[in-house]
């Protein structure tokens, strides 16, 4: 029986976004009241003042950078109140995977509760259009290391700190459905095989599986690559009732064991409906025949592997999960049956204050969002409720959790509003990725350079399975190097030709056009690399405590990247330089 109403949780969302500027003034007051003591605070002379006004001229606008001293205090034991007026005692590591190295970031209780927030409204949304029964759901999660500060403090995924929380099991079982997986294997040491149970996990139960999840859609995609790998192997362990020797984790091991009975018919019906599949097309909607849809989110850097998902998913609806990061959340997904490609986040008034810097992009620069580049001139931000439709923005915000007026880094754009609050729809991270001079190019300008390019290899029904890119300047002039790895070796020399040409004349920001054409730039290298090169830099990343929930493919890798680019350039089969510009 579920302990709170679907209607209940709307009508609170509708409540809090009735008045959101209210609530924004609210929240800002609660926040600096309760953590008035903070050192932080403090030194900025607020004086005790909760209002906008009076936060705004005290507090500057900060990123990561400005913060990291105040929080290597924290996690080297010093319980001094120096963020927030209660000590700190978790830390959360960001996936690293965006900046380079995990970024350290305060955890608390008050971060839990917007957790649970975010995930009950949007589960009280879609389940109002999708309703789902009380049945299990095949979620793809994984813990991640657990290390110990200098002073003691826990350290781990800011998903890791959710998963360990008593509030989360509870949430779970009233909004998500029970995970066909034990904990056992949610928090194994090995993600190999917690994913290889998983799945076993996830047939074993599959007439009961309500939907399927992961926290970032990378890792749906991920399973079902490995699925096509080790479908046989999970049939014999059905048929035969004993699990496969590739699980060696004792704890992980005894638990999945117990789930397994000689399941001869189940595993022949799985044996079937493999065989019939054409190219694993709809397998998800096969295997699991109640599955109402696949759920984690798909936007930003998720977007390149919508078209591979689709694929796996059949006709199931996918449904693309809430907006928010290690640092805290932001908005929750209230219009469910949106495509993911035009989804948008609901900015939840109560979880923070937030502030939204204009962008403006200069005059003669390309608005169009499929010319998303980084121009921005910024204006004066705004609050919650200023934001005007249409506009861009980047998004800052002060929290529960010690962090004030934070720049989080992220582009938005405001789509509408839901009562008074603001609806986002994400555009790409603000840093770039790719400049040698006066060229410019973010992430969002690669995925797209990425998917015209890939148009040519979709005649041979071929597909780029990930991608990333980096700046060679070790030769005078510099140019770009982006590096794919393919679904098959089958590319011939021309359509690859071909490929590298397409990707230099899309990266059509003036800078990069003007400086190729003169030779400022030199011609961009594609370069192709052996089936598997991305796994290893994800295995990679999970070495150095990265947890598979969070984890993005880094699309760019700077010269100190040791580790990855020596993965990458070990790895290449084949290159090609770019005859576009004729220089
Ligand atoms: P991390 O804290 O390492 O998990 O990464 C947080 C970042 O992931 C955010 O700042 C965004 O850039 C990205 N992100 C999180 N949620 C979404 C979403 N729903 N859509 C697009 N990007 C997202």
């Amino acid at each position: 029986m579920r302990v709170f109403s679907l209607e209940s949780v709307i009508d609170e969302f509708e409540e809090l976004t009735k008045d959101a500027g209210q609530q924004q003034r609210e929240t800002l007051r609660k926040i600096l009241e309760q953590n008035g003591e903070a050192e932080y605070l403090q030194k900025l002379g607020l004086g005790g003042r909760t209002d906008p006004e009076s936060f705004k001229a005290c507090v500057p606008l900060v990123t990561h950078s400005d913060l990291d001293p105040f929080i290597q205090r924290i996690a080297n034991g010093d319980t001094s109140p120096i963020l927030t007026g209660k000590p700190i005692r978790s830390i959360s590591l960001s996936s690293g995977t965006t900046q380079g190295k995990p970024k350290l970031l305060p955890f608390t209780d008050e971060l839990v509760q917007s957790t649970m927030q975010i995930y009950r409204t949007s589960f009280a949304f879609r389940n109002r259009e999708y309703p789902i029964g009380n049945g299990k759901a095949l979620q793809f999660i994984y813990s991640s290391k657990q290390v110990q500060t200098k002073g003691g403090l826990i350290a781990t995924t800011a998903t890791t700190n959710v998963y360990r929380t008593e509030q989360f099991k509870c949430t779970m079982k009233d909004i998500q459905s029970q995970c066909c997986s034990p904990d056992e294997v949610i928090f194994g040491s090995d993600f190999q095989q917690s994913l290889y149970c998983h799945l076993l996990c996830g047939l074993i139960y599959s007439d009961e599986v309500q939907f399927v999840f992961s926290t970032f859609a990378h890792s749906i995609v991920h399973a079902f690559r490995k699925f096509e790998d080790v479908w046989e192997e999970l049939c014999e362990d059905i048929r035969t009732g004993v699990l496969s020797s590739r699980i060696t984790v004792p704890s992980m091991r005894a638990a999945v064991s117990k789930l397994l009975r000689p399941s001869p018919d189940l595993a022949d019906s799985i044996y079937n409906k493999c065989t019939r599949l054409s190219n694993w097309y709809g397998v998800i909607q096969e295997l699991w025949p109640n599955a109402k849809y696949v759920y984690g989110i798909m936007t930003g850097s998720m977007e390149p592997y919508l078209n591979k998902l689709r694929h796996y998913a059949g006709s199931l609806p996918l449904m693309s999960a809430d907006y928010g990061s290690s640092e805290g959340w932001i908005g929750a997904n209230v219009n469910p049956s949106l495509p993911p490609e035009s989804v948008t986040f609901a900015v939840l008034p109560n979880i923070g204050y937030f502030e939204f810097i204009p962008l403006e992009k200069p005059v003669g620069q390309e608005t169009e969002i499929s010319k998303a580049t980084i121009h921005y001139i910024e204006g004066e931000p705004v609050g919650l409720t200023e934001v005007e439709v249409g506009k861009e923005y980047e998004i800052a915000f002060t929290n529960f959790a010690g962090l004030y007026r934070y720049r989080l880094g992220d582009v938005l754009r405001v789509a509408g509003f839901h009562n008074s609050t603001p609806e986002l729809q994400f555009i790409c991270r603000r840093s770039l990725v790719l400049s040698i001079n006066i060229d410019k190019n973010t992430e969002k300008d690669l995925q797209l350079a990425v998917e015209e390019a890939a148009k040519l290899l979709a005649v041979e029904k071929l597909e780029v399975v990930d991608f990333t890119s980096h700046v060679d300047t070790s030769m005078e002039p510099g140019h770009y190097v982006i590096f794919w790895e393919l679904s098959s070796d089958a590319a011939t020399e021309e359509v690859l030709h071909s490929c590298c040409n397409c990707l230099d004349m899309s990266f059509v920001d003036a800078g990069y056009v003007s400086s190729r054409k003169v030779g400022a730039i030199g011609p961009l290298e594609l370069c192709i690399v052996r089936k598997g090169t991305f796994h290893k830099i994800m295995d990679h990343y999970l070495d150095l405590g990265g947890a598979m929930s969070q984890f993005k493919t880094p699309r760019f890798v700077g010269q100190s990247n040791i580790k990855v680019l020596q993965i990458l350039n070990r790895n290449v089969t084949e290159c090609y330089f770019s005859t576009a510009y004729g220089i």
